[in-house]
């Protein structure tokens, strides 16, 4: 053995077959977004730092959820079309390395779809009104009693998702936690129905900040809901939008004492201001009365630029050359439907409707 490690040639090959072991062994991510707009700070602290961290020890595959978002937005196919270049910008730009990641486009994979179908018949209706995040999102979309059939049913195909990858941890924000659940009871299901081992169970990864709430003070900051700040954004946008935020509707004068709980403007810094001790000073200052919203902001500004100006250029650089993003989408979304055509003969031969082969 020694003897050959001498040799350079033996040497490379043992390098080789270590690192390939490596990546048989490393666990596997799926996790993704919906191309509804550009990317905003809620998602930047909910997955995106985790995920440029986490593609250096995991096979990381992330999905820009076309189909998922055409659930909301079938009569907008355009806005879908724009933002698949917009998310893969903001992927690129925060740091996500397409030589370890794997980014691709869910509706060219087409495996995803026909493995949705198989799992709609293992799930009721009642189960998926019950999902608390869908029934929220259906109040807020104001849907009515006009649900669209496939948006009900969104959480199975990301079941699809999350199972064609066999992803044993998906990153998300507290929101996607009912999506694991329900992906978790169709694995279950699965694979005690056709006594099998194909599909993987899965674990959430929440992040510190499991929910960013919007510049109007509501719950969730939300593409859909128009209370973000975009990774995007201009410097003098970002500034306009800190200026314009929520804070305590009762600190109305700069001497009376304020509320932290609750108020955005101190979530945001919780979530990104790097001086934590001066940050503990500053609420102590701001619930004893005596700092007014406008000196907060003004470091929040300052904390915000710090992290976003890099970003912002690198995006710039980035859109300047559209073409080799595309083609990055093009190259994942091919390495993608290879892993979930592997996936799908394993379920259908789990399922005993593989007619024409014995494998
Ligand atoms: P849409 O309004 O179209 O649903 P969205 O802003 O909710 O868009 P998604 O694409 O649905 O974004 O979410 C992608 C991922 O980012 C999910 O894992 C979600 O939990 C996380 N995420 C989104 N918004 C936030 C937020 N405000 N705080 C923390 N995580 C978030
Ligand atoms: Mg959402």
């Amino acid at each position: 053995m020694t003897k050959n490690l001498d040799n350079p040639n033996k040497k490379h090959q043992v390098n080789e077959r270590r690192k390939q072991m490596n990546t048989n062994t490393k666990k596997s991510i799926l996790t993704g977004d919906r191309p509804t707009g550009p990317l905003h700070l809620g998602h930047y602290v909910g997955s995106l730092r985790q995920r440029v961290l986490l593609q250096h020890t995991h096979k990381q595959f992330i999905i820009i959820a076309d189909a998922q978002a055409l659930t909301d937005n079938a009569e907008n196919p355009e806005k879908v079309r724009k933002n698949i270049l917009e998310v893969a910008l903001d992927y690129l730009a925060v740091g996500i390395d397409p030589k370890v990641t794997t980014i691709f486009i869910q509706s060219l994979v087409p495996e995803l779809a026909e493995l949705t179908m198989y799992y709609l018949n293992l799930v009721t209706v009642s189960r998926l009104q019950r999902n608390p995040t869908v029934k929220d999102e259906i109040k807020q979309r104001g849907f009515g009693a006009s649900i669209p059939a496939g948006f009900l049913v969104y959480p199975v195909s990301q079941a699809a998702d999350i199972t064609a990858f066999k992803a044993d941890v998906v990153p998300v924000g507290e929101d996607q936690l009912p999506m694991i659940e329900q992906t978790n009871e169709i694995v279950r299901s699965f694979n005690r129905i056709y006594e099998s081992s194909v599909l993987v169970e899965a674990k959430a990864l929440l992040s510190s900040v499991t929910r960013l709430p919007g510049t109007d003070g509501k719950g969730k900051m939300s593409k859909s809901l128009g209370n973000v700040i975009s990774l995007s954004n201009s410097a003098d946008e970002v500034r306009h939008k800190v200026k314009m935020m929520y804070t305590d509707p009762k600190h109305l004068r700069m001497e009376d004492p304020g509320t932290v709980e609750g108020n955005p403007v101190f979530a945001y810094l919780d979530a990104f201001d790097p001086d934590k001790e001066a940050l503990e000073v500053m609420k102590n200052h701001y619930r004893r009365g005596g700092l007014g919203d406008g000196k907060v902001k003004q470091r929040l500004m300052e904390v915000l630029l710090a992290e976003l100006d890099p970003i912002r250029i690198r995006r710039e650089q980035l859109a300047n050359d559209s073409s080799a993003v595309m083609r990055i989408l093009k190259e994942g979304t091919e390495a993608a439907r290879k892993v979930a055509a592997k996936t799908l003969d394993e379920v259908r031969k789990a399922m005993h409707i593989n007619y024409f082969t014995n494998k």
